[in-house]
């Protein structure tokens, strides 16, 4: 198994990807503290997960709510003793176009995938410092590189994310912290049932496979770079989009 015994912090961990981080982690061997906002959806993943090597630990949190982060990520310590991955996969979007979008919408995603980055990584790396180990991984999307009409919000916020890792990947190297992203181009999740037909198929002709993502895809990629396989990775963005963006 290729996490025994790591503990995984994961948040947005009951939906899409970030579910489908969580059951192959625990797959793995691995003690998952899946976070999320929706206790229904945690319970189910809690459910699936039963019968895995591993375990999955369920924890309300929402990432924008920094006494919570901090009150979290000290309960995990005290019960498991450390934090050995993060993946900061919790992201939210309200797409407008530029002339359109409302303020509260810019505010919405800045605090949920930029500010919640930091928070949860803010709370948890002083943890990785003291073991002298670590990895994250930060999500991040092809929007926050090549940018895309109608989410100036959620393009600010995945291009942010990447300069983030870099710098986090710069300072905490020396502590034998490594950080990386992970930058998806379309995947079937609940984040993008939602949009409409036509730009669902507007996309598809642009992907070089000819066919949209799979979570479990995105997770594989979460997998490797949790894992000793990526030990001489880091500040890296892998883009997993099927060809998208070439
Ligand atoms: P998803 O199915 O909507 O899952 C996101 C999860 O995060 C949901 O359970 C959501 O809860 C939770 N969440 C929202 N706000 C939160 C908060 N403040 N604190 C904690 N959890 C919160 O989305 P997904 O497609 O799996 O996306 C996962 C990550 O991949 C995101 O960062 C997204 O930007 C990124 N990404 C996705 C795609 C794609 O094509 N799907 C492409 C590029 C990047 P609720 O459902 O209750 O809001």
């Amino acid at each position: 198994m290729r996490l025994e015994g790591k503990v995984c912090m994961i948040t947005g961990a009951a939906s899409g990807i970030g579910r489908a981080a969580a059951l192959l982690f625990a797959q793995e061997g691995a003690i998952v503290v899946a976070c999320d906002v929706s206790k229904e959806n945690l319970d189910v993943l809690v459910d699936e997960a039963q019968d895995l090597s591993g375990k999955v630990d369920p924890y309300l949190l929402d990432v924008t709510n920094r006494d919570q982060v901090k009150e979290v990520v000290e309960r995990v310590v005290q019960k498991y003793g450390r934090i050995d991955v993060l993946v900061n996969n919790a992201g939210i979007t309200r797409d407008a176009l530029l002339v359109r979008m409302r303020e509260e919408d810019w505010d919405a995603v800045i605090s949920v995938n930029l500010k919640g980055v930091f928070n949860v990584t803010q709370a948890v790396v002083p943890y990785m410092i003291k073991q002298r180990s670590g990895t994250i991984i930060n999500t991040s999307s092809v929007v926050g590189i090549h940018g895309n009409a109608g989410q100036t919000n959620y393009a600010a916020t995945k291009a942010g994310v990447i300069g983030m890792t870099k710098t986090w990947a710069k300072e905490l190297a020396g502590r034998n912290i490594r950080v990386n992203a992970v930058a998806p181009g379309f995947i079937e999740t609940p984040m993008t049932e939602k949009l409409p037909e036509r730009i669902r198929e507007a996309t598809l002709s642009q992907i070089p496979l000819g066919r949209f993502g799979k979570p479990e895809e995105v997770a594989n990629v979460y997998l490797f770079l949790a894992s000793d396989e990526s030990s001489y990775i880091t500040g890296q963005v892998i883009v997993v989009d099927g060809g998208l963006a070439i």
